[in-house]
């Protein structure tokens, strides 16, 4: 797939304070913006910047991220001694997400697509012809998130 799929792209992040800090491997330098009302909430941005890796692709070192649970259904990792937000893991997945910005060379990556597009803030974001998804276009996680949360519930922040 030519230069879209790199491999084995060495990343190093960390928190603004330097305490949690790590390396991931990555096969794909794409990245892409969640704009879901969880990922606004946790970022307090209008959009998370993420990019997906095998949960066994990242090595933490010095201080383990605290975990936040948005939902029955994920965790966000982040850094309790500075704020910033780190990971996001859907509790049953194989891979999980880190957020572009706390890359040490967040230009490594690129925007490819956009999900949670169903509230996205269209004044802030222009889409630039990528792909675009509504987070319930996920039938699996809408099952997911009735069979946790009940039939007439939708994915959002719980408070
Ligand atoms: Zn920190
Ligand atoms: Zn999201």
């Amino acid at each position: 797939m030519g230069e879209n799929n790199r491999t084995d792209l060495k990343l190093t992040g960390g928190c603004q304070c330097g305490a949690r800090r790590y390396e991931a491997t990555v096969v794909s330098d794409k990245g892409y913006f969640c704009h879901c009302r969880m990922c606004q909430k946790a970022v307090g941005h209008v959009h998370a910047a993420f990019f997906m890796i095998d949960v066994g692709a990242v090595t933490w070192f010095g201080k383990e991220p605290a975990y936040f649970h948005s939902s029955k259904l994920a965790k966000r990792g982040f850094c309790p001694d500075c704020g910033t937000p780190l990971s996001f893991q859907y509790l049953d997945a194989g891979h999980m997400d880190l957020t572009v910005g706390s890359l040490d060379d967040p230009s490594a990556l690129r925007l490819a697509g956009h999900g949670g597009v169903e509230s996205r803030v269209d004044s802030f974001v222009d889409p630039g012809g990528l792909s675009e998804s509504e987070t319930e276009d996920s039938a699996d996680y809408v099952a997911k998130w009735h069979a946790a949360y009940g039939p007439d519930s939708a994915p959002g922040p719980r408070a």
